[in-house]
């Protein structure tokens, strides 16, 4: 079976590498149990592989603490479709062992839920085993450290698979909200006129977490705000938010575009940037001594095409931040007069801003006036809560994800130029980062991040005018 207009064929088998991990107790179990229920895994094998020395029945006790409060009936039924290889990754036994397991299925779907310093033994496995030939391999975060390693850990998937074949998740491109972008920007004509040099200021987008790295040292002070959350889920935030219409809705073109953006964009020096560090990070378990891993970073660049030129991109990430907050805001140009201030208050301009936590929302700052006999403004505001608006909150990122990766719908992963763009963008930080400024946990941030803004800009914009 395959997608109507496209001609991928529907996967008939999922292998869950690294299913007794982290990953799958915290996200992919759950993932699995909803794609059983509504029946697009429905009779699907799903096979677990790694090295523990697990049964099936383990796996599915795995799965019911994974999905504690779910209906039972549900969990039987993810357990009746699981089964368990054990093995190590090194050894070609296991693959075998898989292939028996697979019974000659046609399009298996691998998902490695395991650090990339696997990859290559599992696609060699793969490979060895005849697995390779018609499957799919979706692979997790990170896709390398640096630009040098992306294009390693490729050349390592290509040495046995085409690209249409690799599904990179990065599982930011699977929330709703984000996908909310393109929808808002081109099923609507109404903003596309004014989306352009010509009346936006600038763009800026916070992604801020009022929480630290909560005992995940080890995994996090190697990698950093910039490698994080910057050079995947923010950059891939500026090209939805700035990308040319595609052609059409096929992942081709969608992708094209993306790259196109992400090629506009000049690598973004030291200069740039303000790197930050929130007070007591070293006494995290798992911080080297003297860590400068920055756990905030703000940037300013620009995108160096006709419709872009000139105006400035703002990204601000961070941990140990005063909310927990992601929103993209456009602001776009004042007019030219402001007949309608006063000497209390000179009007705003008007904002766009998409927020997608804590709140899947879209707000539009206006000016109204203000009743009485003085010709004066004050801003309001429209918003639409969509959850509200349109009843309920969509699916899950990695339900959302694993769902397209078994259809063969590869529209919401990147592409192997992409993420090798994105990572020539941050390389300069990478190489030559400037020292981290330190900043109260609880705050937004060192003010130095201030610095990076344009004119009277300001990070914190809220309904009342004010910073
Ligand atoms: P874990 O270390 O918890 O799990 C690793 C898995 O790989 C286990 O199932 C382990 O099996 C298996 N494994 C490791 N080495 C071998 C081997 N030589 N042979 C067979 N099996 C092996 O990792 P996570 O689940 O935390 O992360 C997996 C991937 O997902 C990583 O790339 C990570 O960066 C990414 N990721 C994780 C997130 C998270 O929240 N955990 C979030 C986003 C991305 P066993 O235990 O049986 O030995």
């Amino acid at each position: 079976m395959a997608i109507k207009g496209r001609e991928a064929p529907v996967a008939d088998a999922l292998v869950m590498f690294g299913i007794t991990g982290d990953l799958a107790r915290k996200k992919l179990f759950p993932a699995l149990y909803e794609l059983v229920q509504d029946g697009t895994l429905d009779g699907t094998p799903i096979i677990g592989v790694a090295r523990s020395d697990w049964t099936a029945d383990d796996l599915c006790n795995r799965a019911r603490e994974s999905l504690e409060g779910r209906d039972e009936a549900g969990i039987a039924k993810l357990c009746s479709q699981l089964d368990y290889v054990r093995g190590d990754y090194n050894a070609p036994e296991t693959f075998k062992k898989l292939a028996v397991a697979l019974d000659g299925a046609k399009v298996p779907v691998s998902f490695l839920a395991i650090p990339p310093s696997l990859f290559d033994e599992v696609v060699e496995g793969l490979a060895s085993a005849g697995l390779t030939e018609n499957g799919r391999v979706v692979v997790e975060k990170p896709f390398g450290r640096d630009h040098e390693s992306a294009v390693e850990l490729n050349d390592i998937l290509h040495k046995h698979l085409r690209e249409e074949q690799i599904y990179r998740i990065d599982h930011f491109l699977g929330k709703e909200p984000v996908q909310n972008i393109l929808v808002f920007r081109f099923a609507n004509a109404l903003f596309e006129p004014i989306w352009n040099r010509h009346y936006v200021s600038s763009v800026r987008i916070t992604m801020a977490e009022s929480f630290g790295i909560e005992g995940r040292g080890r995994f996090y002070d190697p990698v950093g705000a910039v490698r994080d959350v910057v050079q995947n889920h923010l950059l891939q935030m500026v090209a939805l938010l700035a990308m040319e219409p595609p052609a059409s809705a096929d992942a081709g073109a969608l992708r094209d575009e993306k790259v196109k953006i992400f090629k506009a964009i000049r690598p973004i020096e030291p200069e740039q940037v303000i790197r930050g560090q929130y007070e007591g990070y070293h006494d995290e378990e798992g911080v080297e001594p003297g860590s400068d891993t920055e756990t905030f970073a703000a940037m300013r660049f620009e995108i160096d095409s006709f419709r872009w030129a000139g105006v400035p991109f703002l990204i601000r990430a961070g941990k140990g931040m005063a909310e927990t907050v992601t929103e993209a805001t456009i602001e776009f140009k004042a007019p030219p007069r402001l007949l309608f201030a006063d000497d209390d208050n000179e009007p705003t301009p008007n904002m766009l801003t998409f927020q997608m936590k804590p709140d899947d929302e879209i707000r539009i700052s206006l000016q109204a006036k203000v009743p009485g006999s003085e010709m004066v403004s004050r801003n309001v505001e429209l918003s639409v809560d969509y959850e509200k608006a349109l009843g309920g909150e969509g699916p899950d990122a990695y339900e959302r994800l694993l769902h397209d990766a078994l259809l063969g719908d590869p529209r919401l992963f990147a592409r192997q130029d992409g993420v090798e763009e994105a990572w020539r963008i941050v390389e300069p930080l990478l190489d030559h980062p400037n020292p981290v400024v330190p900043y109260p946990k609880g705050s937004w941030g060192p003010d130095e991040a201030d610095s990076v803004l344009p004119g009277d800009a300001c990070w914190n914009w809220s309904i009342l005018g004010e910073c």
